[in-house]
């Protein structure tokens, strides 16, 4: 419908809508085309069994995807984007929909991650900066665009970017001493590069007769010599979509940081969550959406967005895309139900252009121990089958599925490349090794970069009081501090020291038992120097190693689980390599979205870019076939009570 038709329909209506709003399963939606213009009655309705759509599009027909010629390309910007899991996983997705979604630009503050993301993406654009100076950037970039008319000198155009060798009338020319001419632009940004308190547009000089090892970062004011050079840098940075301008990007995704609701901060602003300066990035992640305004929107963050001061800043964030016409969805997903031995519950939310459909939430695969509770105002927004309805899962993974293949390493392992020395033992195993290709992956267009070789496969290198430590726990299943001498455990499931026995120290004199393990959750904790079993899921992998608070050790080894391990826990493909020093590398894995959960999303969101989902269902089933693996395991009818495939526990 036209705009003019709808405000035509309008005028003669006392009364009008037609986005429905769903509050159990906190959904903002158009209206059925079928049901036009609605009376009223359908519009908030609880969800059911009903609400799992599989009767009309009929996706859990098996996978055919299109030939990728054939495949439509679509433009994914990724704001904190850590190393680029969600967006890899998502592209993955997409691409079994039949959609080539490709990660154009990616942002993030931290330097280590970013590398890891241009390593495994060659072809992205990826913006080392704070996501707050980006928006400003992208704002003066659509300026400068504009000035330079870039749209039209481009099309009428066919000048090739010029680069230095061809600059060659002056190429030889020698300089007068002490003489600077600026040869061409290189970057540009918004903010301090220079760390001098001047906040701004600066442009990357590269500067006539020197290298580029001695460009520098010049305020756009100072540039006022040379117009030319920086209408250069504007059309050659418009034609290679250097940064997204409004309306050219796709899709957006991305999980701002929220740290003033972690958990472990007792002092959490919880009457006006939005005053805390670390939570201010949820703004700024509207804000782009705001100003770019792309068809779709995926945001992620932790379960807490949802708990905390009431689900303040779940609700901030729903409120602001409705604000901005946007569809929304709201889902909370387990990453173990997508194939993992991981258990990992996320809060995300879709966003979608009223002229677009909304995605839904791909239902479980497989079957999960289950952990953890899900704040009941939104309990209906679980990604899960309900309790008595048919499913078809494959079994819960544990711990062995996903690490047993890999070589054995000591505490310290200084090779970040090594070879597999054997073939993968379970499906899981040969699924995570396969290539680029295999997996679909089109990060690095058609070159296929060497493989076959297994990539940070380190653990944390625990100093050599933990070390001593570590190699007293013994080999069994539920190990930790507890079985080191000198300690025993009391009432109440309360450790305390063996009395009358002289305290056991270390080789250093340190006691052989911490402290800090004694008192750790008052005493009753099990997670010090614990060690984790073959038959085990892990609750949630997070951007440390230490073995000090959590249960980290490897079931057979004397150290903490591997980089590789660990990333394998979150579904990272083996052929994703990690950059920067190992801790940087365990926090990427740590942040990370679980790979598959992305993968799952990813599927939902090509489906509805084709526009291949109907109904108002919030819930859909993925094909068959997704899942990688050959025959299905399991097919259960849930008994009523607890099963191990629900999370449906609440506070
Ligand atoms: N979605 C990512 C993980 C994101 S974790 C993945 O799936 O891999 C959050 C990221 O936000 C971190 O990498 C952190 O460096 C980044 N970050 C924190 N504050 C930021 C800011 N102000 N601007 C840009 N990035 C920021």
């Amino acid at each position: 419908m036209t705009l003019e038709a709808k405000s035509k329909i309008i005028e003669e209506s006392d009364f009008y809508y037609d986005m429905s709003y769903s509050l159990a399963c906190s959904t903002f939606a158009n209206m059925p085309a079928d049901i036009g213009i609605a009376t009223g009655s359908e519009a908030t309705s609880d969800i059911s069994s009903d609400d799992v759509d599989s009767s009309k599009e009929k996706p859990n027909d098996d996978l055919v995807s299109p030939p990728d010629a054939q495949m439509k390309t679509a433009a994914l910007l990724d704001l904190y984007s850590g190393c680029g899991a969600m967006s890899t996983g998502l592209c993955l997705g997409a691409a079994l929909s039949g959609i080539k979604l490709i990660t154009r630009w990616a942002v993030d503050l931290n330097t280590h991650a970013c590398s890891s993301l241009k390593h495994n993406h060659p072809f992205t654009q990826v913006r080392n900066e704070k996501a707050e100076n980006f928006l400003s950037l992208i704002r003066e970039w659509n300026t400068l665009c504009k000035k330079f008319d870039v749209h039209k000198s481009i099309s009428l155009s066919s000048d090739l970017p010029r680069t230095s060798n061809e600059n060659e009338e002056y190429g030889n020319e020698p300089l007068l001493k002490g003489t600077f001419e600026v040869e061409r632009l290189v970057d540009i940004c918004y903010g301090d590069p220079n760390s001098m308190g001047k906040v701004g547009l600066w442009f990357k000089v590269r500067w006539r007769t020197f290298d580029p090892s001695e460009d520098t970062w010049e305020p756009v004011g100072g540039l006022s010599d040379s117009p030319d050079c920086i209408k250069e840098f504007v059309q050659n940075g418009y034609r290679e979509s250097i940064l997204p301008l409004p309306g050219c990007v796709d899709v957006i995704c991305g999980g701002p940081p929220c740290q003033g609701i972690s958990g472990f901060n007792r002092f959490r602003e919880s009457e006006a969550p939005l005053n805390d300066e670390r939570n201010k990035q949820l703004v700024v992640f509207m804000d782009i959406v705001n100003y770019l305004r792309p068809k779709y929107v995926l945001m992620e963050n932790v379960v807490d967005i949802l708990k905390f001061a009431d689900g303040f800043l779940g609700r901030y964030a729903l409120s602001r895309l409705v604000a901005m016409s946007y569809q929304a969805r709201l889902g909370m997903m387990v990453a173990g139900c997508y194939g993992l031995p991981q258990f990992r519950m996320r809060a995300f939310l879709w966003g979608a252009l009223p002229s677009v459909v909304l995605p839904k939430y791909p239902l479980p695969t497989h079957d999960v121990v289950k952990r953890g509770l899900v704040p009941r105002a939104f309990m209906h927004c679980l990604v899960a089958y309900k309790e008595n309805e048919y499913r078809h899962l494959e079994k819960a993974l544990v711990l062995g599925d996903a690490i047993s293949d890999l070589p054995k390493v000591g505490n310290h392992q200084p090779n970040d490349v090594m070879e597999y020395s054997i073939k993968p033992k379970t499906e899981f195993q040969h699924y995570i090794r396969l290539n680029r290709q295999d997996m679909k992956d089109y990060s690095h267009g058609d070159v296929t970069p060497k493989e076959g070789q297994l990539f940070d496969h380190q653990p944390l290198q625990l100093n050599r009081d933990d070390y001593e430590r570590v190699q007293k726990i013994p080999i069994k299943k539920g190990a930790n501090f507890r079985d080191l001498k000198g300690v025993r455990v009391g009432k109440n499931n309360t450790v305390e020291f063996v009395p009358d026995i002289p305290q056991v120290v270390l080789s250093s004199g340190k006691p052989l038992v911490p402290s800090y393990a004694m008192t750790f959750n008052k005493g009753k904790s099990l997670k010090p120097f614990g060690r984790l079993w073959w038959d085990e899921t892990v609750a949630t992998v997070v951007t440390r190693a230490e073995p000090h608070n959590q249960i980290i050790l490897h079931p057979t080894q004397h150290r903490v689980l591997t980089i590789r391990e660990n990333a394998r826990l979150q579904g990272f493909p083996d052929y994703y390599r990690l950059l920067g020093p190992i801790k940087e590398k365990y926090i990427q894995v740590g942040n990370a979205v679980a790979v598959p959960v992305a993968r799952a999303l990813g599927y939902s969101l090509g489906l509805a870019y084709q526009g291949k989902f109907h109904g108002d269902q919030s819930l859909f089933k993925l094909p068959g076939n997704f899942i990688p693996i050959d025959h299905a395991t399991e097919t259960r009818v849930a008994s009523l009570g607890a099963s191990k495939g629900e999370v449906v526990e609440t506070e």
